[in-house]
């Protein structure tokens, strides 16, 4: 029997019963080529990897992270919980020591879902990530985790969850914005005003090669690791840069995520993305497992893949190396924005947020109250769909006077009718609704 170096924990989790249609790209299919491509491999069969059913995640786990207007228990369906669920079950096989390293292949993804949620957007209602980044905190104590998001899309949803979080390094690499969905993710996206810098976004060109992803790797995002020496390492690992993609426009191969995983060493992934059924997933995936089992991807080749086809051009290396080098820049100058820190001010941002598959926008206003000690608490006003919402965010790392503060202002906010008032504070680890 085969034996794998690293032990590697799979959740697999199809969600046969949703869909946001049934010809829609994201269905169920996306994993049941890769589930037959797991058993026609015999990964079965090897020692050392381990298959885990995936749980349900509780409403509670979700509303650590989300405010869901009107509620979460109105927004999601089992799938949901399950497909969270699945990562929960990822980051206790890990951090319990079941397994080294896991991988959640689960859908519905969920990396476009931002901190306050009215509905589906970009094919996620929940972030799975971030709920699990969260329960690994409450539950195993951890501080410091990094998230690269090596989806083709900006990770835009998990980038608004921890803009201001220092403690949370998130890198992004995907396909430019002014040419694909989200429309975002740029090198001026940098972090909130208490984490400047630990958000880095790298806009890659349009078919971008295996060449210009082990560039970003080498240059970029190992270096930015090594220094901010996180304790947990998160991938989420989106497989739409694949050149079969057919809703994207890159030039990524299995052997380039296979590299790329080999390389990043995450501790658990987390499938996001992915809409090349059959020409893409099967072999992505299976590279993605070997490379993080610590066994042989040499032999994975998509059946058309043809080498000659994806040589980048001269002219694209010397963009992205220059992308690179800016992207060196905003880490480089991470840090709080100390003047307004010190000075105890709130720095407040405006955004409007689109939810693409019913089609509606929010309005949207978050105001950072800073603290010299601490990161500080959140508070957001929402107005979409004719729903209000009101919130507090206590973060993990606040310190008491912040969170003395947001819980005083929760209570002190008088109920207004058709407004969702709610504290989330992490700390104490609740959740309250007026
Ligand atoms: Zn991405
Ligand atoms: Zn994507
Ligand atoms: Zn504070």
């Amino acid at each position: 029997m085969p034996r794998a170096p690293h032990k590697t924990g799979l959740i697999l989790f199809p969600a046969f019963d949703w869909c946001i249609s049934p010809s829609h790209p994201e269905r169920e299919e996306r994993l049941l080529y890769t589930r037959d491509q797991i058993i026609e491999e015999g990964l079965e069969d090897v020692e050392n990897i381990v298959f885990f059913n995936p749980e349900l995640a509780t409403f509670h786990d979700i509303n650590r992270v989300h405010h869901c207007v009107p509620s979460a228990e109105k927004l999601l369906t089992e799938s949901h919980l399950i497909s969270a669920g699945g990562t929960l079950r990822a980051a206790r096989a890990v951090m319990s020591k079941e397994v080294e390293k896991a991988f959640a292949i689960v859908r519905p993804p969920g990396h476009h879902a931002m901190q306050t949620v009215f509905g589906d957007r970009g094919f996620c209602v929940i972030n799975i990530e971030a709920i699990m980044v969260e329960y690994i905190r409450r539950h195993y104590g951890i501080r410091k985790i990094a998230i690269i998001d090596t989806d083709c899309h900006h990770g835009d949803g998990t980038q608004d969850i921890f803009y201001n979080d220092p403690d949370t390094l998130f890198i992004s690499m995907h396909q430019d914005g002014r040419t694909l969905y989200p429309g975002s993710g740029f090198l001026h996206e940098t972090g909130g005003p208490a984490a400047e810098g630990y958000t880095i976004n790298i806009p890659l060109p349009p078919n971008t090669c295996d060449e210009g992803f082990d560039m970003v790797m080498e240059r970029v995002v190992m270096p930015v690791l090594h220094e901010f020496q996180p304790e947990l390492i998160i991938n989420s690992a989106g497989q739409d840069n694949h050149y079969t993609d057919p809703i994207t426009n890159m030039n990524f191969t299995a052997q380039g995520y296979a590299r790329l995983n080999r390389l990043l060493n995450p501790d658990i992934c987390v499938l996001e993305g992915g809409y090349s059924i059959e020409g893409a997933l099967p072999y992505t995936n299976l590279g993605i497992i070997l490379a993080m089992a610590g066994m042989d991807f040499s032999q994975v080749r998509e059946p058309d893949y043809d080498p000659s086809q994806f040589i980048q051009a001269p002219d694209m290396t010397r963009y992205i190396e220059a992308i690179c080098d800016k992207a060196l820049a905003v880490w480089a100058k991470r840090g709080p924005r100390r003047r307004e820190a010190e000075q105890r001010r709130v720095v407040t941002k405006q955004k409007e947020i689109f939810y693409d598959t019913t089609g509606f926008h929010v309005r949207e206003n978050t105001a950072h109250h800073l603290c010299p000690h601490c990161p500080g608490f959140s508070e957001i006003t929402a107005t979409g769909r004719n729903t209000h919402l009101h919130a507090f965010t206590v973060p993990f790392n606040a310190c008491r006077h912040c969170q003395d503060t947001a819980k005083d202002t929760f209570a002190a906010t008088m109920p207004v009718p058709g407004t969702l008032i709610a504290l989330q504070d992490r700390i104490a680890d609740i959740y309250e609704t007026k």
